[in-house]
């Protein structure tokens, strides 16, 4: 395995649990170092693509009760995610989501502004269409699950080496025969790459065109003003920001979809006055808020905003788990557990994940389409 983030360590503890052979994770930094570590937490099943409300399903559930599944406490509240919607034809569109959503068993409704109004006085309601809300989305903490996996993961005798970068790719007759790292070559018959942003590094070297670009995106700390502490996870799907409360501050982010790929993941200080106008307008009490913090992550983007996830069509032997599109904390229990059936051949999950192989932006069968819930 090289990458030890969250879904390297999920895929490599479900793997330990089938009872497969010996498991090495390689991680060039330190377990969930890379875009784990930036993640706001953010758990939902809204989604337009059939196959993410799949993902989130099986993972919510798994995170519900991952403590007595790995012996780890790990925070999940369940404050529910809220999409305002201030547009007809979005509506529309969402509606259709909404009802994809319940025949899969979530759910989610559509909630009329003064209801929503009624359940949450601090949000401004004018001018909104509607807004979709679902009680069992919710909010957890990415790093202490990284290490709930990570820890399960030793205990079944899988070996995580920190500080230990994979260099080279050894292929022999188009099969994967072992890593070279600084530590020395390390041979093996299966791999597993969950390298996020950084997978297209291997592009050469497996011959594969990975198209995940690395997107960095800004997250900025609030104080908390009156009524914060109580709201859900709430998106303003026009502007894309979003807000919710953690622990004893207010995150806010989003609104930079328009900021081009790059590696340079700096705080841009310079975007917090557009992405909090958009959120103020919802939330007129921010307006009190102070910004005492910033982060800037890298999201792993794919073109249609869905995962990499399946054999490497190039080299026999290797995986890829990679390109989340800012959705992996939450869809990797079930991301885990799909890669740990597809290597040992065994049926884990009750669902067609060939939606997601690689090959699908060039193959005859085409993309199952884009994720449009993204922001
Ligand atoms: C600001 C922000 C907010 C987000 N919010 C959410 C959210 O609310 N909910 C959600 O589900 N997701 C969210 N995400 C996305 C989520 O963080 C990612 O989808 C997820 O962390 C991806 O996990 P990963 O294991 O694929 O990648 P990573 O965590 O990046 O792990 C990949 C690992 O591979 C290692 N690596 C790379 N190259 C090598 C090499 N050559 N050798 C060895 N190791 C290597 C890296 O060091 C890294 O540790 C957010 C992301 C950002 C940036």
């Amino acid at each position: 395995m090289i990458g030890a983030g969250i879904i390297g360590l999920s895929i490599a503890y479900h793997l330990a649990s089938l009872g497969t052979g010996r498991i090495v994770v390689l991680e060039r930094e330190s377990i969930a170092s890379g875009t784990t570590a930036k993640a706001t937490g953010g758990l939902r099943h809204q989604f337009s693509q059939r196959i993410h409300v799949q993902l989130s399903k099986r993972s919510i559930d798994f995170y519900s009760t991952i403590e007595d599944r790995l012996g780890y406490p790990v925070p999940f509240n369940r404050v529910g995610y809220v999409f305002l919607v201030d547009d007809e034809a979005v509506m529309e569109s969402l509606q259709q989501s909404v009802a994809m959503q319940n025949s899969l068993g979530v759910p989610t409704e559509l909630v009329t502004p003064t209801h929503l109004h009624s359940r949450y006085p601090t949000i401004n309601v004018e001018g909104l269409v509607a807004a979709t809300y679902c009680p069992l989305d919710g909010v957890g903490s990415p790093v202490d699950a990284a290490m709930a996996f990570a820890n399960a993961a030793r205990r079944l005798g899988v070996d995580i080496r920190e500080g230990c970068a994979v260099t080279d790719v050894h292929v022999e007759n188009s099969r994967i025969s072992g890593v070279s790292t600084p530590m020395g070559r390390i041979d093996c018959n299966q791999l597993v790459v969950a390298t996020g942003a950084w997978t297209s590094r291997f592009n050469q070297a497996l011959a594969w065109e990975f198209p995940i670009e690395p997107h960095p995106r800004q997250v900025f700390v609030l104080t908390p003003v009156d009524g914060t502490r109580d709201l859900p996870f709430l998106v303003d799907v026009r502007s894309g920001t979003y807000v919710h409360a953690e622990a004893n501050d207010v995150l806010l982010g989003g609104g930079d979809r328009d900021r081009g790929a790059s590696y340079d993941a700096v705080v841009e200080w310079d975007r917090l006055a557009t992405i909090a106008e958009a959120m103020t307008h919802r939330i007129p009490a921010l307006k009190q808020a102070r910004a005492v913090n910033a982060w800037c992550g890298l999201r792993e983007m794919t073109p249609d905003d869905m995962p990499l996830l399946g054999p490497v069509p190039s080299v026999d032997g290797v995986w890829c788990a990679a390109g989340f599109s800012g959705h992996g904390f939450m869809h990797a229990p079930a991301a885990g557990e799909v890669v740990a059936g597809l290597i040992t051949g065994s049926a884990t999950v009750d669902f067609d994940v060939s939606g997601l192989r690689l090959d699908r932006f060039s193959s005859a069968h085409g993309s199952v389409g884009t994720e449009t819930t993204v922001f």
